[in-house]
């Protein structure tokens, strides 16, 4: 008998007593964050400084930011792009804009003009915050729109000159900050995914998807610890403006009063100093990072990691024998895999391992109050425990649309709010949750989301090709690839090599195709559409 399983229905229901979300519909995400307590404890650190701040100078850091961008002419429902790693301005300045009730799109700081433009150019943003180096091209392509240049170290104790903008906008007076009536479904940021098919949509997620978030991150860590989470301390590696870390690392946390060290960029011999020197407890991280780190406990025998507790890993698969060799190396070290998307701002489920269960290469229980659906994909049938099929999620921290996108919204959201993640899973007979393959386009280049459909556009832009299409490779360092097949125009000699150049220069560096396979045609459907099994049929083949 398993009553989180119903028959009759086909729903699977969280194995966790729900939670009471707040109902105050003016709740919004930063009055919560603010609400919470910790006094005495350091919020973030710098790691390659050592540069910290404590709670309540970061929640005053939040009020001084939201002052500035009120006295720069920001007004609710404005959009703030950020263009950052990860550093302790981030968290800065996402809520700092939240609290105005202006709406935040994060980006990759690698982006190429061409994307952020596609991207960014129907939200009109207000004001940009950048990497030094692409301020000046911002300026250009996003006219009207103020670029605050924020330096790569942080530095906090600076006296503000009047062309440091985003050090005047630090310093702000908080107490100027107004506090507008913010509701609870007012979207809070936009951040891009591609769904389940055709190019990057913009996730529109709500003040109370946020909170939903915040609220299971609570539940999830009382549930797994018996000593306070204020005594742990978790290393930020994975970014910010991904919704992994974004969730974690910007607002989760928070409500736990726990301690982030914050890397800029991921560096393995900085991972291995971090965890050494800052007593790092706790390591949200993808699959490989997880292998840089095995590879780092192997090559230094004289150190055993004894700080670390708890590795999590998520965003994309992590093979068998990775789990089995990163048991092997920190026996000492619990490791649990957690599953979510963008789209349900990063809301699924939680490894969680017992002294009786261990399943590491389950993704965990279904978190609270989500309910989910097995559904065969062929006969649309609700499957049971056992069975494989597409996972459907029921949460309320499933996003409110995509942006300006209807159809692609009903596609992905059914009229009973389920969200379709084209994601091949079936649960075990006591709730545990495997995901074994994906329905949709997408391809997980070390846990980043690749759109065929937005190379493809870029390989048809090119002048010799006639047509195009993507798909995924396996790769063991990095999940998956993308490779292409290309038919090129009549009379082209086009090379393999200059076509790569050619998308390496207009996409961010981790989406540059691997390999080109010239063709003489594309497997496409009477109407038109690639047809993508065939595809990956025929990439086996030359395989
Ligand atoms: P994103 O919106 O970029 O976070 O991508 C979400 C997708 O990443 C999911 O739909 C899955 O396909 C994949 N994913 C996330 N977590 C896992 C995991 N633990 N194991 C396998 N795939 C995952």
């Amino acid at each position: 008998h398993q009553p989180w399983y119903s028959p009759e229905t086909g729903i699977y229901k969280s194995k966790y007593p729900s939670i009471e979300l707040p109902s105050d519909p003016f709740l919004d995400v930063v009055s919560f964050i603010l609400s919470q307590k910790h006094n005495g404890i350091t919020a973030f650190i710098d790691s390659s400084s050592g540069f910290s701040v404590s709670y309540s100078l970061f929640f005053s850091l939040v009020k001084s930011m939201a002052s500035g961008l009120h006295q720069l002419g920001v007004k609710q429902g404005d959009v703030i792009l950020i263009l950052l790693p990860n550093s302790i301005y981030f968290p800065v300045i996402f809520l700092g804009a939240l609290s105005l009730g202006a709406i935040v799109t994060p980006m990759n700081p690698l982006s190429k003009s061409l994307e952020i433009k596609k991207q960014v150019l129907d939200l009109n943003p207000r004001v940009a915050f950048s990497v030094p180096n692409k301020v000046d091209e911002l300026r250009i392509t996003l006219r009207g729109c103020s670029v605050i240049e924020v330096p790569d170290y942080v530095n906090f104790d600076r006296i503000p000159s009047e062309s440091d903008y985003l050090h005047r906008l630090i310093f702000s007076d908080p107490l100027m900050a107004p506090r507008p009536k913010i509701k609870h479904h007012d979207t809070a940021a936009i951040l891009y995914s591609s769904g389940t098919t055709g190019s990057v949509k913009g996730v529109v997620l709500t003040h109370r998807n946020f909170i939903t978030m915040m609220e299971h991150f609570v539940r999830f860590e009382s549930l797994q610890y018996d000593y306070p989470s204020t005594s742990n301390i978790y290393l930020a590696t994975v970014p910010m403006f991904h919704i992994y870390g974004l969730s974690q690392f910007v607002m989760g946390l928070l409500s736990l009063g726990t301690t982030v060290v914050v890397m800029k960029k991921f560096n393995a011999d900085e991972m291995v100093r971090a965890i050494d020197g800052y007593g790092v407890t706790h390591f949200p991280t993808v699959p490989p990072l997880l292998m840089a780190l095995i590879r780092k406990v192997k090559s230094s025998p004289g150190n055993s990691f004894r700080s670390l507790k708890q590795v999590s890993c998520g965003a994309a698969s992590l093979s068998m024998k990775f789990i089995e060799d990163f048991i092997h190396t920190l026996p000492h070290v619990d490791l649990i895999q957690g599953y979510g998307l963008t789209e349900s701002t990063a809301v699924g489920t939680r490894g969680y391992n017992t002294v009786k269960i261990r399943k590491y290469s389950s993704v965990g229980l279904l978190a609270p109050n989500a309910q989910a659906k097995v559904v065969d994909w062929v006969t649309g049938s609700c499957l049971p425990p056992g069975s494989i099929g597409e996972l459907w999620l029921h949460t309320p921290g499933v996003m409110k649309e995509y942006l300006n996108n209807v159809a692609a919204t009903t596609a992905t959201i059914d009229e009973d709010g389920w969200l379709h993640t084209g994601d091949i899973v079936y649960f075990d007979q006591e709730g545990y949750l495997y995901v074994l393959d994906r329905l949709k386009e997408v391809i997980k280049y070390k846990g980043f989301q690749i759109a065929p459909a937005d190379l493809e556009s870029v390989l048809l832009s090119h002048p010799e090709v006639l047509d195009a299409a993507v798909t995924a490779a396996k790769d063991e360092e990095a999940g998956e690839i993308p490779i292409a097949f290309v038919v090129r125009k009549d009379g082209s000699s086009l090379s393999e090599t200059v076509l790569m150049d050619y998308v390496a220069k207009q996409v961010t560096p981790y989406k540059k195709l691997r390999k080109v396979y010239f063709q003489a045609s594309i497997p496409r459907s009477a109407a038109g559409k690639i047809l993508r099994r065939e595809l990956r049929a025929l990439l086996n083949s030359k395989l």
